[in-house]
């Protein structure tokens, strides 16, 4: 299951974050951005929250920390004027503008000085918890875009972790993963899988969670990992079936799935 898992990770590019491409450049250009994005992706579908700080910008003319930390009624005008770039605007409000006074105050207005100094994983992910708003899946989550998306270079990958949202505990309960979803559980089921680099299971498995295995009707046809996954109704009923069904089912799978971590329009809500 987890070499079926690595193998369809590996397989998908490093994608687009946010559908548009504005959003897109935003993200890739300013660090505080991406910040916004992570904080935000909670409650609504992951597109929304990675368009967010674009349309905050465009609303408040700046995405500045020092300005952003000063200013709580006018994020809240921006947050609250429609479209909504959260669903809960004033909970929303207060994450980015404790999280703005503390970049500003702590970090001189740099986010990335929480990585600059080529931290552990597990460090990083710490420093990304302290903020409010920003909880285990949240954090691990920024750990793996950083380091898979945006090539920062980390230490001790070991000390990363799956991102457990609805998506991620679902597909680790069905196919057997993990035989409990607690959060904890989940996240010590994959540093036992894939001790080497825990996170890296994250993104192939909330695709799958998100794409194939719904919670309803699950499409193990098209699933690209049905050839290894034990709950599989399409699972091969001997060895002559696995080796004339894996190679095909995996590369048709290729072919559909998405190379974005977001981008395919559903429900996408990263929530625990
Ligand atoms: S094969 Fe089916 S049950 Fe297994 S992960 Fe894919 S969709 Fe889910």
């Amino acid at each position: 299951m987890v070499a079926a898992i690595l193998e369809f990770g590996r397989a998908l590019e490093s994608g687009r974050l946010a559908p548009s491409q504005t959003a897109e450049t935003l993200l890739r250009r300013n660090p505080f951005a991406l910040l916004l994005a992570i904080l935000l992706d909670q409650g609504v579908p992951a597109e929304r929250a990675f368009q967010a700080p674009q349309t905050l910008h465009e609303r408040l003319g700046h995405l500045d920390p020092a300005r952003m930390a000063g200013d709580e009624p006018g994020v809240l005008r921006a947050m609250s004027a429609r479209p909504m770039p959260h669903r809960f605007p004033a909970v929303g409000t207060r994450w980015i503008v404790r999280a703005a006074s503390r970049v500003s105050e702590e970090l001189d207005g740099d986010v990335r000085r929480l990585w600059a100094d080529r931290p552990t994983a597990r460090a990083l992910q710490a420093r990304f918890e302290a903020f409010d708003g920003i909880g285990q899946k949240k954090a691990a989550m920024a750990v793996e875009i950083l380091a898979r998306d945006f090539a920062v270079p980390l230490d001790e990958m070991s000390g990363s972790d799956v991102a457990v949202d609805v998506h991620v505990r679902r597909v680790f309960m069905r196919t057997g993963l993990s035989a409990s979803d607690s959060i904890d559980d989940i996240v010590r089921a994959a540093r036992e899988l894939h001790p080497l680099r825990p996170g890296e299971l994250d993104v192939p498995v909330w695709m799958i969670g998100r794409t194939w295995c719904r919670p309803r009707s699950p499409k193990c046809s098209s699933c690209p990992i049905s050839w290894a996954c034990p709950s599989s109704t399409s699972y091969p009923q001997s060895a002559e079936d696995l080796v004339a069904l894996r190679a095909p089912a995996t590369l048709a799978a290729r072919k559909r799935a998405p190379v974005a971590r977001v981008g395919a329009g559903k429900d996408v809500s990263r929530n625990p």
